[in-house]
């Protein structure tokens, strides 16, 4: 490697022995090793050429210079630059991923044992994790038949002079109708957070999904539409006088984005809504950062495939009586197609969804053991829960549960494979309806 020059955060100046940064740096060996892990193979011809790129790379290692920075730097602040523009805001902060991000707009709120956190029925645990965690009591509305989406009408029956925050889900990148919750959120004084872990570029009635809310969460996981390398998150908020304080509450409550001149540097308490609160470490990496940027760029093709798929599955069921498809959205709704959610109708097929999937599967195709209602998971009987007590106040994520819907995959299928899985379905529906 070339000479290390002085790049830590603090302002050093010119110097004959400088203080580095990055305390080891990654070389030859190492990048290879990265190469190898995210292009897998065996053979001759793949260790050969294994071998020359290792040979280039320590070549290109005699030449080069390490990045400065490993954490928090140019390709996190570019890509949160990137992020702005896609979304149309000002305030974009990667994090380590989506649920760091939820932390942030709870402790906003100041949320304490006792309040209240309106959640979907159906969503992934980790909407509501921090929430249970502190002792907020959890509240489920239940969602609407089609959408899978909190109901905004159950929502309304369910706020209580507790109700801290409400956490409307875009659950498989469909948007919520999240005005009305917006109106319930300003007449009784709730914080909204957007749980956006599958809607990144969305939209609802024109406007980019995760920008209505008080504060929206993205998830870049492996398993969303795009992803930071494995990990990652951005968060944004809509609160006027929070958004200063965004990249503070990401790491520790200091701003090291500047060369620092004191050596007492200022750590502040982030100011909540009523109360200040502490931030913690949720900060990303240079690399998570730059893998985002790269698969941002794809999103719009990646969102277009995947409705090029639903369309095509849609067509393929529509003469079907017992299916519904999953909702194609319109100019009001545009959805990331993040899931193909598909419902069966019990009465016309002649058998429910646990039979209709288990059946898919003897015919090798995959359905995943998805979205259970989350008062169903053991957490909530050890966090003193009554799960039937529950149940009975969201009867349609029962039934839908217990009855009606499934996710087939979606993504990076051949037609082939595509058009197998419809021809699948179509049959097992057949076969119920003939009682086999
Ligand atoms: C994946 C997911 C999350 C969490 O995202 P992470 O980036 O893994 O923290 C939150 N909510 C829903 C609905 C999800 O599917």
């Amino acid at each position: 490697m070339a000479d290390k020059h002085t790049n830590y955060r603090y302002n050093t100046g010119a110097k004959r022995v400088p203080w580095v940064s990055v305390g080891e740096n990654y070389n030859a060996e190492d990048l290879v090793e990265v190469v190898k892990f995210l292009m897998q193979g065996e053979g001759k011809e793949y260790d050969e050429i294994i071998k020359n790129i290792s040979k280039e790379v320590e070549k290109l290692d005699e030449i080069s210079t390490p990045p400065g920075r490993l954490s928090l730097a140019s390709e996190v602040s570019a890509v949160e630059e990137e992020s702005n523009k896609f979304l149309g805001v000002d305030n974009s902060t990667l994090v380590t991923n989506c649920t760091a991000g939820f932390e942030i707009a709870y402790k906003y709120a100041n949320l304490k044992p006792g309040d209240e956190v309106i959640v979907p029925a159906i969503t992934f645990v980790s909407t509501m994790s921090y929430a249970l965690s502190v002792g907020a009591k959890i509240v489920f509305a239940d969602i609407d038949p089609i959408t899978l989406n909190m109901d905004p009408r159950d929502v309304a029956k369910k706020i209580t002079p507790k109700t801290k925050m409400i956490v409307p889900v875009h659950i498989g990148g469909y948007p919520v109708d999240i005005d009305p919750i917006m109106e319930l959120a300003k007449k009784h004084n709730i914080v909204v957070l957007e749980d956006a872990a599958h809607a990144f570029g969305a939209k609802y009635k024109g406007r980019m999904v995760g920008t209505t809310g008080h504060f929206a969460s993205f998830s870049f996981h492996e398993v969303k539409n795009i992803t930071a390398f494995g990990e990652g998150g951005i968060v944004t908020t809509s609160v006027p006088e929070f958004k200063e304080y965004m990249k503070l509450s990401r790491f520790v409550g200091a701003d090291f984005s500047k060369v620092i001149d004191k050596w007492c540097y200022d750590v502040v308490s982030i100011p909540g809504k009523t109360e200040p609160f502490v931030a913690v470490n949720y900060a990303p990496t240079e690399i998570q950062a730059l893998g985002l940027r790269m698969q941002m760029k794809r999103i719009k093709d990646i969102i277009a495939a995947r409705k090029a798929a639903v369309t095509y599955l849609n067509s393929r069921f529509a003469e079907c009586d017992a299916l519904i498809p999953q909702s194609i959205g319109n100019e009001d709704y545009e959805p990331t197609f993040h899931l193909y959610q598909l419902q069966i109708v019990p009465e016309k097929a002649g058998g429910d969804v646990q039979t209709f999937k288990k059946k898919l599967e003897e015919k090798s195709v995959t359905t995943i053991p998805h979205y259970a209602p989350l008062y169903h998971f053991s957490i909530m009987k050890d966090m003193g829960y009554d799960k039937d007590e529950i149940a009975k106040t969201c009867p349609v994520a029962e039934d839908l549960f217990a009855n009606k819907f499934t996710h087939l995959p979606l993504y990076g299928l051949s037609q082939e494979q595509l058009d197998y899985m419809a021809d699948m379905v179509l049959e097992v529906i057949d076969e119920m309806k003939q009682g086999k």
